[in-house]
Order: structure tokens, then sequence, then C-alpha cells
């Protein structure tokens, strides 16, 4: 028979948060994979978990992610654990969750401790929906091309960030969602230092002038206002009877320039029709 994976979340911060099933799941699985084995034998220690740990983490997850599959294969369960929070979540987790469902192997996912959901959900941004943006490139250019595809972002956006690069963030931040956007800084959760920090990018990069930035953050940024994105696509948009009069120039056939105009324009092809048929004459 089949060994199973089971994805165990850890606390982040608060060894309290650990769940009691958490524990007695890595207290019966054959095998723990940690993503530092250093960090999770302190959290094994506590909670008196004696079995065998192995390591796997971003840069030894092909070949361990292979050694991990034949040991599930052979029968052997395994508890995936990172050093703080939900495996999988800007942690190792995704890979090896993606070979057992090829491998048909069955996978368990605990429910407990996790960053970004702690954060949203005591923000005071809506949480109806949200889009997990995990941590932006160190790169300066991939970090704004990263910012620029949320620049019409609706939803609440969540990042993860270190305190080191808050400052350019906030600065990138600024020039593509505007100074005065909302932002939520979730600083050291679950912690003893916890704070939340309700202001604007621009108040939040202030802040952190005069406070330099220590400990692990959560950014929660609102979205667009969807009214302004929508009236600012429509202002964008080619003028309908411009393209019209330049397609019927161009000698383009009524059913060509209908199919352009409404594909470049969002018109109807009813409406582009009656204006093609207008203009026309
Ligand atoms: N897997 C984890 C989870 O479920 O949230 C995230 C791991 S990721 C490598 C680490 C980042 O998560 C930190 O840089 C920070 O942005 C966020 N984070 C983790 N613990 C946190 C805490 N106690 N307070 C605020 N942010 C935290």
């Amino acid at each position: 028979m089949k060994g199973k994976l089971y994805l165990c979340p850890t606390p982040i911060g608060n060894l309290g948060d650990i769940t009691f099933r958490t524990i007695e799941t890595l207290k019966k699985v054959d095998l723990i994979a940690a993503e530092d084995t250093r960090v999770s034998m302190k959290l094994l220690n506590h909670f008196d978990i004696k079995k065998p740990v192995t390591s796997y983490y971003e840069h030894n997850k092909r070949e361990k992610g292979g050694y991990l599959i034949e040991k599930l294969l052979s029968g052997t369960n395994v508890a995936i654990v990172t050093d703080a929070g939900m495996p999988g979540i800007s942690d190792p987790g995704e890979d090896i969750v993606r070979q057992c469902i090829e491998n048909n192997i069955p996978v368990e996912s605990l429910p407990g401790p996790c960053a970004f959901a702690t954060a949203l959900v005591a923000s005071g941004l809506p949480t109806g929906r949200f889009t997990f943006e995990g941590f932006l490139s160190v790169n300066k250019k991939s970090r704004r091309e990263h910012l620029i595809s949320l620049s019409d972002e609706t939803r609440t956006m969540i990042f993860y960030e270190a305190p080191h690069k808050l400052k350019y963030t906030l600065s990138d931040m600024a020039e593509v969602f505007g100074g005065d956007r909302k932002i939520v800084l979730a600083r050291e959760l679950t912690k003893k230092y916890e704070e939340y920090l309700h202001t604007t990018i621009d108040g939040a990069a202030v802040h952190f002038e005069q406070t330099p930035p220590k400990g692990e953050f959560v950014l929660i940024i609102s979205g667009a206002d969807a009214e302004t994105v929508q009236k600012r696509h429509q202002e964008e948009l080619p003028d309908a009877d411009e393209l019209i009069k330049e397609y019927i120039r161009q000698g383009l056939k009524g059913k060509e320039i209908v199919k352009l105009v409404s594909e470049k324009t969002n018109m109807s092809k009813n409406d582009a029709y009656e204006l093609f048929l207008k203009l026309k004459s």
C-alpha cells in the first residue's frame, strides 16, 4: 500500500498556534521532510516528537522530491513542514504535491497558521476577493513589471516582504498605485511585538523613514477603484468614428470593419454596424 503525504502547517511565531492534529500527525508519520532541519528540530523537540527528519528545500527539491516519492510509493507516510506557516505558500510544497498527484499518492492538507490569511482578516480591507502575490523580486525591473501588471487590480492585494526591501517596495508601489492608496502593514504576527499599521503607501514610507522596519511583514493593499479603472480604459479606447472612417479610406469591407471596430473599442457588433452604415452614407 502507498504511503500518504501530510502537509503540516507550523506556527508563524507563537508555539501555541500548532494544532492538536498537526502534533498527532507528526507523531504518527514515518518520516518528516523539513525545509530547514535545525529550525524544525527545535519545534519537534518542544513537542517531544521523535521521528526521522530529512531536508526538503528549494535547492534540493529535485533529487529529494524523487527520493520522497519513492518512499511514499513503498508505503512510507511522510509529513512536510517548513520553517513557519503553511507548506506551499511562498515555501516548498507545491512540487511534491504535484508529484504525489501524478503518482496517485494521497495527500492530506492540515489547516493551520498562515501569515497572509492571518493578516488579511484583521486588515479591515475587503476580504471577499483578494489576490496573494507572494514576494516581489529583488530585481528592480521584475519588481516593477510585477506591480505594473497589478495596476488595474481591483481586488485586495497581499504581498510578503522582508524589512530591508520594504523602502524600495513602498517607493515602487507609490509610483504604480499612487501614494494615497490604502495599505495595512502587518508586522510580527502572533509575536510579542505584533503590530498593524493602517495608513497610505506614502504614510508608510514616511513612518519607516523615521522608524526603520524590523521583523516580518505582510502588506495588504486596497484594490484600485473599479469605476476609475473602467473610466480610464474607456478613455484609452480608440474613437470608433475615426476608426471606421480610416478603415473605409483603406477600402476594408463592411464585415471586416465591424469586426475590427467591435474588437478594438468594446462596442457591440450591432452598434458598430449601425455606426458604419451612418458614416458610410
Ligand atoms: N509559509 C509561510 C506562510 O504560510 O505564511 C510563509 C513563508 S515565507 C518564506 C515568509 C514570509 O511570510 C515572511 O517574509 C513574511 O512576509 C511572512 N510572515 C511569516 N511569518 C510572519 C509573521 N509572524 N508576521 C508577519 N509576516 C510573516
